[in-house]
């Protein structure tokens, strides 16, 4: 609960309108897409302007009150999941497209705008945002910056953090600061870079500026079917080993293909084993040149079936059963949990067959959806909650992703690690770097207050209880201190 006179603050800070304090329509923001970890905010603030959320903040400062940024709440994280006793910033009526600069190729954008609604808009000038999570129809700019996500295109366009020209954070004490700027490098350290994929931790990010790109002049797509998954993997290798570097390149073996022809017919075998999704972009003579190499590397492969998009309508329905595969997997389990790990290229077959033994040892089904290209795999583990089967998949779920750090990779490609991950970041970070990133996040939220408990094992022994910070009886002591 929060006290009166923070309560009124904050209602004073964006106008009693742009509050939510019933208990029911709480519930709405207790969790994001990671829905096994819940906790119910104490109040919801709407901020319609960055000069809003800025006064919220500040009224957070004031009266000691932690608060999570909230876009569309499409994480699978639990990033944007509220910590106890706090307020959640949800930048969802920051809407607006502020501008598109078709010369200068670029847009500025309120936090609340949704990912596809940035190409909808650039569309006219024949132009696109290139990062497109499958979550594009609904997750926010603000969300994506936090967590710099990707996407399949982004193998050939890079990610979030490559597309950010500038933006305008509110940091935890209310200041309104501009990162970046117009021409993308600039001197002195990025801070820009250092926020994009923070994950909400130090500060609000609000107007976004955003590179865009000339829509190419050919695209061309592919599904192929494979008799292993070892077989698609190979063509991945082969296909980056030949200097071709793909717009995109899926995966998906079987479980996730029965899944994904459930839910939207797409046009997928039933029975492969493995099939790719490949997608070449550019100037029309080299996508039809490279379109040649990449059928003829498929074929080498045992390739069982290859069909080739003829028309836009085609491409987009090979595209829905791809960008449907983790809603779909909803159509063959009564809960799945999504997670997201990266291993070297080389170490797919490695993993994936180690995967599917840990799925068979816990008794559990595993699909896989992957971003091939970049080895950023998303295996989907599939349980009743009912038969009491969630604490097996949540511990399958995150050997899975310390299984990749094994293996060279990491504990996330693009997801983040939210509540979710905090716990193995010790995994893959020794103690110095996870102090280093403690003290830069402290540089910037001195009092803790902003998204705490997320994103970095705090405090470090993992089972302590989340929440508001709570000082160590050594701190009150004296005895340590709090960076
Ligand atoms: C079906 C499905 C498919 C997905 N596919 C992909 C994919 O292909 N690639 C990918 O990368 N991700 C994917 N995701 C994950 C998710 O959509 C992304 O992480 C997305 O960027 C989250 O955006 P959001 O607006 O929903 O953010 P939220 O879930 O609301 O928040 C995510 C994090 O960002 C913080 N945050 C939100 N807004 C701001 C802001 N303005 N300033 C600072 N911090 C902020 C929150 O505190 C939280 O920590 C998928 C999710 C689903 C459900």
């Amino acid at each position: 609960m929060l006290d009166r006179t923070a309560h009124e603050a904050l209602v004073a800070a964006v106008g009693p309108e742009n509050v939510i304090s019933d208990p029911v329509q709480l519930r709405s923001y207790e969790c994001d897409g990671l829905t096994g970890f819940r906790q119910v905010p104490s109040l919801v603030v709407l901020p319609h302007t960055t000069e809003d959320v800025a006064q919220a903040v500040r009224a957070c400062h004031r009266h000691g009150v932690p608060f999570v940024a909230r876009g569309a709440g499409t994480g699978l994280s639990g990033g944007a999941m509220p910590v106890a006793d706090g307020v959640v910033i949800s930048l969802q009526r920051m809407r607006e497209i502020v501008d598109i600069d078709p010369v200068d190729r670029r847009a500025v954008l309120q936090p609340g705008v949704t990912n596809l609604d940035i190409t909808k808009a650039a569309a006219a000038h024949g132009l696109y945002y290139a990062p497109d999570p499958s979550s594009q129809q609904v997750c926010t700019i603000g969300g994506n910056v936090a967590e710099n996500s990707g996407g399949a295109h982004c193998l050939k366009y890079g990610f979030t953090t490559n597309h950010v020209l500038s933006m305008t954070v509110v940091l935890p004490d209310g200041e309104i600061v501009t990162l970046g700027g117009d021409t993308g490098e600039q001197l002195g350290p990025d801070l820009r870079g250092v926020v994009i994929g923070s994950e909400g931790t130090l500060g609000i990010a609000c107007d976004i500026t955003v590179r865009l790109l000339r829509t190419p002049e050919t695209v061309r797509t592919l599904l192929a079917d494979f008799p292993s998954v070892t077989a698609a993997g190979d063509v991945v290798s082969d296909l980056i080993a030949a200097g071709i570097v793909p717009a995109a390149v899926e995966m998906m073996d079987n479980l996730a293909i029965q899944a994904a022809e459930k839910a939207v017919g797409a046009g997928y075998t039933l029975t492969t084993p493995a099939a790719l999704v490949v997608e070449l972009d550019g100037p029309e003579s080299e996508c039809e040149t490279q379109f040649d190499e990449v059928r003829a590397i498929c074929d080498r492969h045992g390739c069982t079936r290859l069909h080739i998009a003829e028309t836009a309508a085609e491409r987009a329905r090979i595209w829905k059963g791809r960008k449907a595969a983790f809603a779909a997997v909803g159509r063959i389990s009564p809960d799945y949990i999504v997670q997201d790990g990266v291993v070297p290229r080389t170490q797919l077959a490695e993993v994936l067959s180690r995967i599917e033994g840990m799925g068979r040892n816990a008794g559990l089904r595993v699909a896989n959806v992957f971003h091939a290209g970049d080895g950023n795999l998303h295996p989907l583990v599939l349980f009743d909650e009912d038969a009491g089967e969630l604490e097996r998949a949540e511990e399958l779920s995150t050997d899975i992703a310390e299984l990749c750090v094994e293996l060279g990779g990491s504990l996330s490609g693009e997801h983040g690690i939210g509540t979710d991950k905090a716990c193995s970041m010790p995994r893959m970070f020794g103690e110095a770097d996870l102090s280093t990133m403690d003290r830069v996040r402290a540089a910037f939220d001195p009092r803790h207050l902003c998204n705490p408990g997320k994103l970095l094992p705090t405090p470090r022994l993992c089972g302590e209880q989340p929440g508001r910070y709570r000082p160590h009886p050594l701190e009150e002591a004296g005895v340590i201190e709090r960076l």
